[in-house]
């Protein structure tokens, strides 16, 4: 609807002659997919939310020819007694601290010189004229950034692995292949702010060494990929990709290579082999792709989300980014936020925020009153968490101390109606389907596992079910050969620690 809202839009501003007054600007992803499609009246910031084609003519008339705020039509909670309060004011934005997502919503992701108006390029600027490639990786090691796409392996180490490995020819590589069921924070950052990432893999590829990028993207992903080759392309005619950039001795250029969707392209070194045009499946490691990566050569990989951090650590400091967060996860973490919630979307926040916050401050709490029961992180490498967990702060090491882990940012709220063997059923087929049949442990393993799992939610469980799913799901984890096989267990092993009485009611056909 969002094209049809702006079309309107421009129709209405053109027949009422406030071309010269009224600027409209179409944006990335706002973040708040419960409240779109989304239109904000600046310099006040008015948040009008679930807006039709036909309200736009009252927006008009009302609220920019008559200055009234159209009060049916505002967001409900931005009402607040007789005060009107701006986008940013409302519960769902005020507990966030946007970084990656700081221009997402903000500026027209198809215009260069929006994301430049925005201090955008100005971290490369800093980059190339006034540090050494050591001091950029200096710096990254100092911010204690760690991956945001799944382990959490701390950026800068994976920096200064590739920047000292040896070799003249080296890449970086921007894994885009989000595959988690329901996640989607890749993808909002390449659609709402592309250039964040082109800036980041020139500051990577200069801090490296390398001079060639790879953004291996999903091809199910089609507004992204146009966005970012835009992107790339007025990038290349400012000169801030290709040669001499900025007048300085460095070149740096990239390209978008499209995965089919295969999941496990989402493992490092099965996406490298993807890119090198031979079957998405896994290397074995060592040795690491710092050191032996894409065609052979030291390769940088990090995802979407790690990268687009970058700018604003060179730009202010490590030490600014310390700030945000706890002791060993530092800065903010986006989540995309689902399942039985009020407030369902995306959202940023700093790292060492609790359950508790994101699910009733952020997320407005269960729907329909309901209680509730868990909340699964990190899709299907991840676990699930419950009501006694509430109140842990959120980063790396707590979820994975509570059998869970950060993964790229799926967060999915369950509440009393849901069954907790079902979730797990759901995401172990998934893994079952996405399996690469590599290994014999997550190719036959899984299959096992989910054969029991099929068999104590049909009520046909037997005794011994339980210690059969637990023993197979612990040679799983540490046989199999890649982290899909290796976490794949993980939603049925957190379900037993937290809803084994789930299990013993199925297979005792008390459902
Ligand atoms: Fe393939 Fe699974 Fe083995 Fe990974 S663990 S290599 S996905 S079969």
């Amino acid at each position: 609807k969002s094209p049809q809202i702006q079309k309107k839009f421009e129709e209405q501003i053109e027949q009422n002659n406030l071309n010269d007054e009224v600027k409209i600007v179409k944006t990335g992803c706002f973040g708040f997919c419960e409240a779109g499609p989304i239109v904000v009246i600046y310099p006040e910031g008015t948040f009008y939310s679930h807006i039709k084609v036909e309200d736009v003519e009252r927006i008009v008339k009302e609220h920019l020819l008559e200055d009234m705020v159209v009060q049916d039509l505002v967001f409900k909670e931005s009402i607040q007694g007789d005060k009107i309060i701006p986008i940013n004011e409302v519960e769902f934005y005020k507990k966030q601290k946007r970084t990656a997502l700081r221009n997402c919503g903000l500026i027209n992701p198809e215009d260069i010189n929006e994301y430049i108006a925005f201090d955008g390029y100005k971290a490369l600027a800093k980059t190339l004229t006034t540090m050494t490639p050591e001091d950029v990786v200096a710096e990254i090691k100092a911010s204690g950034l760690r991956g945001r796409g799944g382990g959490g392996f701390p950026t800068g180490m994976k920096w200064d692995f590739t920047a000292k490995a040896e070799g003249k020819e080296k890449y970086v590589v921007c894994n885009a292949d989000e595959g988690d069921p329901g996640a989607f924070m890749d993808r909002s950052i390449l659609e709402g702010d592309p250039n964040a990432l082109i800036e980041a893999m020139i500051i990577s590829g200069y801090a490296v060494g390398a001079q060639w990028g790879y953004v291996y993207v999903r091809a199910e992903y089609p507004i992204a990929v146009g966005r970012l080759d835009l992107a790339i392309k007025q990038a290349r005619e400012k000169g801030l990709l290709g040669s001499n950039i900025l007048g300085t001795d460095f070149s740096f250029d990239m390209e978008i290579r499209l995965g089919a969707g295969a999941f496990v392209c989402g493992e490092e070194t099965a996406l490298l082999n993807s890119i090198e045009g031979k079957r998405g499946m896994p290397r074995p490691r060592p040795p690491f792709p710092a050191v032996k990566g894409l065609w052979g050569k030291p390769t940088l990989i990090n995802n979407v989300e790690t990268f687009a951090n970058i700018p604003q650590i060179i730009l202010h400091g490590a030490e600014e980014f310390i700030k945000t967060g706890t002791e060993k996860s530092k800065g903010t973490k986006v989540f995309a936020l689902g399942g039985k919630i009020n407030h369902t979307g995306l959202v940023e926040i700093p790292m060492g925020t609790t359950l508790r916050e994101i699910v009733y401050e952020i997320g407005g709490g269960i729907p329909n009153g309901k209680a509730f029961k868990a909340v699964q992180t990190g899709g299907p490498s991840g676990g699930c968490i419950s009501v006694e967990h509430l109140d842990t702060p959120i980063d790396y090491d707590n979820l994975i101390a509570l059998g869970s882990m950060m993964g790229s940012g799926g967060m999915i709220v369950m509440d009393e109606d849901n069954c907790m063997v079902d979730i797990a059923r759901f995401f172990l087929d998934f893994t079952v389907d996405e399996s690469c049949g590599k290994c014999t442990p997550c190719r036959e393993g899984t299959k096992r596992m989910l054969e029991i799992l099929e068999r104590i939610t049909e009520g046909k469980g037997k005794e011994g079910d339980i210690e059969r799913l637990e023993s197979l799901a612990q040679s799983i984890k540490i046989s199999s050969l890649c982290g899909l096989g290796q976490t794949a267990p993980n939603p049925i092993l957190s379900t037993l620690k937290y809803f084994r009485h789930e299990y013993e009611a199925h297979i005792q056909d008390k459902k």
